[in-house]
């Protein structure tokens, strides 16, 4: 592509990108009060934040012109000139491809316009992932390079990090890496052996260690490291603590193993990154030294709802393919498309990329709105939703070509191939599952302590009231949360389904408060927790990149452990929380629970259950004396108790 090409394709989308900034000030304007930003919070209490989701976020048509006018170049290279094919077959992506997605700015799509950067709003961001989502190793490639790589920098970085790095790592001259996980250290980030020790005369830190599964590990010049490094603390005692660095290639020591051999994605480049005597200079700290775990949890909390729009635009065109096989492929006369069990998966494929799109721009809507906004709980949530969509639709699509699906002249087996680490990378979904349960049940907790509080300490008229509820609740009580009716945020056509939402919502508010109530020991001291309390829902860190729980319990040792969860079906009812924590362990522990109809193989008794939303108790607090005693030996080695949940 010449220069001139390229300038003008910049200019179009600096142009594209104005428009939407200025479409976001005016949206601005709009704004009377701060958003909270806590929809998906919310919900944990049992309320429907509306403002934060109706109207949806939507763009003007002439918006939309513009957008289209920018992602066309991009779309029209991505259908005409990218062979997924040979990038899978070669494990590489071609050095010509890379560049052409260089020169269309692919590489610093979020990156602000005063450091070279497109500088796209979330919303845009989340358009382009649609087209970027075409080739796995290519989307894979780029979201390494700029949704963790150099997203640390952007998010954390100081005025001359920005400007010393930023440039660079737009045009694409120079490639980042995130470099995090270790042999010994995946989901449980906090465990990291990495360690940076700062040298006599104060002015470097030398970072030894070894990183594994890093993408870009073999072509980054730029790489975001995580290493242990001593902090003293406010009390003059001498601690561990993660601190984030930028590492250039180029202060020596860095080298990386042979890429990995692996079953998709192959194309992307993932390899071993080691650290030897690395020189790394103080002013190359990112962010406080010692506050490395929460600018790690921040990046990836930053960038994970653009998956429901990548996949979505997989999905998209996976769905255009198959359809016509589907129409022209015969079978007992019939094309297979007049079959109505075909039918069916299309309908499947259909309703979840419809599903995780408006998931995604809702998510990317909310967060593009001024101020902080914190949509943790909702990324997470489109990130479980779209990996598991993924990977059974290409299934379903697959199996739509029979036989001709699981040759490799068809692409459908390598898309399988590639949507298997979706479910992995980014925050494993068990995790993932954890730490919305978590999360939600924090921020409930500690909304509710006061009333627990009151509670606790028989307030006679906080008691009438939470009584008075149970007892409205008992009958069956109209939920009405302003959704429906004619003052009602949603279409009439779906009025049911609100209602039944509502519905949901109320209840699966209600059942976190019983079981913070009869549980929960929410920050703070708490005196008299009751007949059960081992659940602490503890503030540690900012709540919104760390949760803790602890199953320790001071007196009574009869506490049994695997008995109280909640979960939250989303539309379309699919598994989005769980939430157990263990007595005597350091772990939260998940079952992975994947549906509420997997209770009836549990144990444990329902003690409430409605479409969408349930929870369950264990009715015999003493049953598991035995494996209490196992479980809760030997003694925690922390004295809180306290778990950190690190999410990679
Ligand atoms: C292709 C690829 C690219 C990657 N790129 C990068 C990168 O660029 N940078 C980087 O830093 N890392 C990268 N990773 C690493 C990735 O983030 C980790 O694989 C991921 O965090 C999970 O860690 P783990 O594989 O060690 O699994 P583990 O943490 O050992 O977990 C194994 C299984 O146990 C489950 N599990 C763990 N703890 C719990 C629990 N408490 N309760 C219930 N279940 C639990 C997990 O969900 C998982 O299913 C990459 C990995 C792959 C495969």
């Amino acid at each position: 592509m010449s220069a001139v090409a390229h300038l003008l394709r910049r200019a179009a989308a600096a142009r594209a990108c104005r428009t939407l900034v200025a479409f976001a000030a005016s949206r601005r304007l709009l704004r009377t009060s701060p958003p909270s930003g806590a929809f998906a919070k919310e919900l944990f209490l049992g309320k429907i934040e509306k403002k934060e989701v109706f109207p949806f976020p939507e763009v003007s048509q002439d918006e939309l012109n513009e957008i289209n006018q920018f992602v066309g170049p991009v779309e029209k290279f991505f259908t005409e000139e990218v062979d997924s094919q040979r990038i899978d077959r070669e494990e590489k992506i071609p050095d010509e491809t890379l560049e052409k997605l260089k020169s269309l700015g692919l590489f610093g799509m979020q990156v602000p316009e005063e450091y070279g950067g497109l500088g796209l709003s979330n919303t845009l961001y989340a358009r382009m992932g649609e087209i970027v989502g075409l080739d796995g190793s290519i989307a894979v490639t780029l979201a390494a390079h700029q949704a963790i790589g150099l997203k640390g920098i952007i998010l954390a970085g100081s005025k001359e990090q920005k400007a010393k790095y930023l440039p660079r790592l737009a045009s694409g001259e120079h490639i980042a890496a995130f470099c995090l996980t270790e042999p010994s250290s995946g989901s449980d980030v906090a465990s990291i052996k990495t360690r940076a020790t700062l040298s006599e005369d104060k002015k470097y830190y030398i970072l030894n260690g070894s990183k594994v599964w890093i993408t870009n590990g073999g072509l980054a010049n730029i790489f975001t490291v995580f290493a242990k490094t001593q902090v003293v603390d406010s009390e003059s005692s001498v601690k561990d603590k993660i601190t984030a660095f930028i590492v250039e290639r180029d202060f020596g020591g860095v080298t990386n193993g042979k890429p990995e051999d692996k079953l998709g994605i192959r194309g992307s480049n993932t390899c071993e990154v080691h650290f030897e005597n690395t020189r790394v200079p103080v002013e190359n700290v990112l962010g406080e030294v010692g506050g490395g775990f929460k600018v790690a949890m921040n990046i990836l909390n930053s960038g994970r709802f653009s998956m429901g729009s990548v996949v979505a635009g997989m999905l998209k065109k996976l769905i255009e393919m198959t359809a016509e096989y589907a129409c022209t492929r015969k079978q007992f006369n019939k094309n297979l498309s007049e079959f109505g069990l075909i039918q069916e998966k299309f309908a499947l494929m259909a309703q979840k990329a419809y599903v995780m799109e408006s998931m995604a721009y809702l998510t990317a809507g909310m967060l593009d709105r001024p101020g902080f906004p914190d949509c943790s709980i909702e990324a997470a949530m489109v990130k479980v939703f779209s990996s598991e969509c993924a990977w059974q639709c290409v299934s379903e699509a697959l199996q739509i070509l029979g036989g001709s699906g699981y040759m490799r002249d068809y692409p459908y087996e390598r898309m399988l191939r590639d949507t298997r680490i979706l479910l992995i990378f980014e925050g494993t979904n068990e995790i993932l599952r954890m730490y919305i349960a978590l999360t939600g049940l924090q921020h409930a907790g500690r909304i509710l302590t006061a009333r627990i509080n009151e509670l606790k300490r028989g307030n006679v008229s906080t008691v009438i009231e939470t009584i008075s509820q149970k007892l409205r609740d008992s009958v069956g009580r109209t939920v009405n949360m302003g959704l429906t009716g004619k003052l009602g945020a949603v279409h009439p056509s779906v009025t049911d389904s609100a209602s039944k939402l509502e519905e949901n919502v109320y209840y699966f508010g209600r059942t976190v408060e019983t079981l913070l109530l009869r549980f929960g020991k929410v920050p703070g001291p708490l005196p008299g927790l009751g007949r059960a309390g081992p659940l602490r829902l503890g503030s540690q860190g900012d709540g919104l990149s760390e949760v803790s729980t602890f199953g320790t319990r001071p007196r009574k040792k009869s506490w049994s452990p695997w008995r109280h969860g909640v979960g939250l079906a989303v539309p379309g009812a699919t598994w989005v929380g769980a939430f157990q924590a263990e007595r005597g362990s350091l772990e939260p522990k998940s079952r992975a629970v994947a549906a509420p109809g997997d209770m009836k193989h549990s144990k444990h008794q329902p003690v409430s259950q409605f479409p969408g939303t349930w929870s369950y108790l264990d009715p015999c607090p003493n049953r598991n004396r035995r494996e209490n005693r196992a479980s809760s030996e030997p003694a925690s080695p922390n004295p809180k108790g306290e778990a950190v949940l690190g999410m990679n």
